[in-house]
């Protein structure tokens, strides 16, 4: 009987469409604020072993301590963070062996990225390459640095953190815009590359979201976004979490765009 009960169970969950949550590790460079911060409490909350990357050591700590749901069978250690540059490929293969240590990644959440606007003209050339090297070549690195443990396991699924403005670009925007559209391609060829593994590859384009990034953005220019949207306000970082849940659940989608922008790009 019991044989029998586990075979069944077995394949009622080989033929659901959705990944469980629990007794996962989910890696989360930019974990620390933001979208990444609040994708990394859902899915704390839902059993998920968090791992946070970020350059604050102090914040790291504080949203260890203080923000995530405490794991129910921590098997000798809980969350854990590091303070890593996600713009430093040689610190982000070095962070992802230590956590290959620990365990195998099944979800990647990569929400770490930064902001510099200005208009192309008037572009600091350091910004410029601060943005890329960061929002580009950071997505890049920790996917590839992960990819490798996702395929030998033949399960897993990437999330990258693009933005709308990487769709329809934006005045101001231009170096930020090309990192953010680079991402779209990169994660489409990601996909096809992984797919035969099991594993997924999307995206996720937030419109304007209330968080430290968009904080210094004027009320008058936030009202005219807020017009802008179908729903009539900006987005929260739990609503893009939601999103990353979804797509970090479900098994046959990969290769795909999902814009969490409330209808601005309607
Ligand atoms: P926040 O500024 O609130 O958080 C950014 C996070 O990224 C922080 O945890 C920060 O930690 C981390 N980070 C930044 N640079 C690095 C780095 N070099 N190495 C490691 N970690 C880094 O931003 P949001 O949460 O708003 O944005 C998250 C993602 O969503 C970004 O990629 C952003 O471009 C994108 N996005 C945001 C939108 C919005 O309206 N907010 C809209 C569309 C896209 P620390 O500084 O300690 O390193």
């Amino acid at each position: 009987h019991t044989r029998c009960f586990s075979a069944c169970s077995a394949t009622a969950k080989d033929a659901s469409g959705s990944r469980p949550l629990a007794n996962t590790l989910t890696l989360i460079p930019g974990g620390t604020r933001g979208i990444g911060l609040a994708t990394a409490k859902l899915f704390a909350s839902q059993g998920s072993r968090i791992v946070l990357l970020g350059r604050d050591q102090d914040r790291i700590q504080r949203v260890l301590q203080y923000e995530l749901t405490p794991l129910d069978s921590a098997e000798g250690f809980g969350h854990l963070g590091y303070q890593c540059d996600v713009s430093k490929q040689g610190e982000i293969e070095k962070t992802i062996k230590e956590v290959n240590k620990i365990s195998p990644i099944d979800f990647l959440i990569h929400s770490a990225g930064i902001a510099r606007d200005s208009l192309l003209i008037a572009h600091g050339s350091e910004d410029m390459a601060n943005v890329i090297m960061t929002n580009l070549m950071g997505t890049m690195w920790t996917n590839k640095a992960v990819a490798k443990g996702m395929m030998r396991q033949k399960k897993g699924a990437i999330i990258n953190i693009s933005s709308v403005v990487g769709i329809q670009g934006n005045i101001g925007q231009s170096v930020y815009s090309a990192s953010k559209s680079a991402i779209i391609g990169f994660s489409k060829s990601l996909a096809k590359e992984l797919g035969s593994r099991g594993v997924t590859v999307n995206v996720i384009a937030p419109g304007y979201i209330d968080t430290d990034m968009t904080s210094t953005i004027s009320e008058d220019r936030k009202k005219d976004i807020v017009s802008r949207t179908s729903l009539g306000r900006l987005g929260t970082p739990e609503d893009v979490a939601e999103a990353a849940l979804f797509l970090a659940k479900a098994k046959f989608i990969t290769g795909q765009v999902l814009v969490v922008d409330g209808g601005l790009s309607l």
